[in-house]
């Protein structure tokens, strides 16, 4: 640790063991809660915000997500290496929206982050602060959008990065994340996440990315999604009735929420949307957990989709929690609906990653059931830009019509 990092305790942020409830200063700490590893098991570490009236919102200076570092676990001493991230669009759909009887959706436009998505606002902090920490070494395992940040983050600030790639990853994102300098390390995918914690345990590698179950994870980058909610405030002048995020993990939906929660307290808003996890069918563990009362995430079998960013085995307790807690629900859709959704998108203007357009696929079957209503508020998170898929450029010219 480096010496100043009493500056980093004294702006009142902690972290807290997830498991057992057990507080730790706040510090480079990414191997979880020593306690609960002295008995055998992973607790996750994650930050907790200082108590306190509220705090003033977004400071005017710059337009990216650095406005709101008075909000986020950034020590004041910190030098904020930005490429711009955040401060992304909130723009009112034109077609798919009054089709569906919503003239009030909004897509959030994730890809005009630095790097195309939004793991930009996760990186930016992550490394900002690893560098404060005084790390020169970051340490990635990705399948896709979130290795490329790193690389791009990493560079900026004058870090090194290494990028532990599953064999399968495409090779256009592996040269990107070249263009960038980082040094790429094919593994079998099953020694992906082995060789990233070994990595993550020298001295100097800080490791980004991951906040689930393992030995290894960084509490920090999570924070992050807080200003999903801030800047959807601060754009509608109130909370949407509901956002849907695209989920993995569902680490954005989690870190929103706490955004929307904060809001709320603060007094800056007077309720707090539903959240709406949205998934491939065949990688539903939300819908699949929801629907048998399950308190954690139930694991599904492996499957492949279009959406290729989201399709995971299993999902995030966290997340869960943030979906009940917000009386909010969780839906999927099929390869067939999600490229049908990528097409209307384009005719929108948008081109959108398979795993946005998730999203809009789910919107439909939402509407249908009722458990959106017509006139509502709603956003939809498009997390990532199509232009680093080149198969989807294919599925308009085969569509018809
Ligand atoms: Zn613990």
């Amino acid at each position: 640790m480096r010496p100043d990092a009493g500056a980093a305790e004294s702006m009142g942020w902690h972290l807290a063991c997830t498991r057992c409830g057990r507080a730790v200063p706040f510090g480079p700490r990414v191997t979880g809660c020593a306690a609960c590893a002295a008995g055998g098991v992973v607790g996750l570490l994650e930050c907790v915000r200082p108590d306190g009236p509220a705090p003033a919102r977004a400071t005017t200076a710059g337009r990216s997500m650095a406005r709101y570092r008075h909000l986020l676990p950034v020590p004041p001493a910190l030098d904020w290496v930005s490429l711009g991230e955040g401060d992304t669009a909130l723009i009112r759909s034109r077609h798919i929206g009054p089709r569906l009887g919503l003239p009030d959706l909004h897509f959030k436009l994730e890809q005009q982050n630095p790097t195309l998505s939004f793991k930009d606002r996760y990186v930016a902090l992550t490394v900002n602060l690893a560098r404060y920490f005084g790390f020169r070494r970051v340490v990635v395992s990705s399948t896709g959008n979130l290795g490329v940040s790193v690389a791009a983050y990493a560079a900026a600030a004058g870090m090194a990065c290494r990028f532990v790639a599953p064999r399968d990853v495409p090779a256009g994102i592996l040269a990107e994340a070249a263009l960038h300098g980082a040094e790429v390390e094919i593994v079998e995918k099953e020694r992906r996440f082995a060789r990233f914690e070994a990595l993550a345990r020298e001295p100097q590698w800080f490791p980004v990315g991951l906040f689930m179950n393992r030995a290894v994870q960084n509490p920090f980058g999570i924070e992050a999604y807080r200003t999903f909610a801030y800047e959807m405030i601060e754009a509608l002048g109130r909370p949407p009735d509901a956002v849907l995020f695209p989920c993995a993990r569902g680490n954005g939906l989690y870190g929103a929420w706490k955004g929307f929660r904060d809001a709320a307290e603060w007094g800056w808003a007077d309720r707090t949307p539903q959240m709406v996890g949205c998934q491939p069918t065949v990688a539903n563990s939300m819908e699949a957990s929801l629907a048998a009362g399950s308190p954690t995430a139930i694991a599904l079998p492996p499957a492949d989709s279009v959406a290729r960013s989201i399709c995971e085995t299993v999902t995030g307790d966290k997340a869960l929690g943030a979906i009940r807690e917000s009386g909010g629900t969780a839906a999927s859709a099929g390869d067939d609906r999600i490229i049908a959704a990528v097409l209307a998108l384009g005719r929108e203007g948008i081109n959108a990653e398979a795993g946005a357009a998730t999203t809009v696929a789910c919107l439909e079957t939402l509407v249908r059931d009722g458990r959106i209503r017509p006139g509502t508020v709603v956003v939809c998170v498009l997390t990532g830009a199509g232009h680093r898929w080149p198969e989807q450029a294919a599925w308009a010219t085969a569509a018809p019509g």
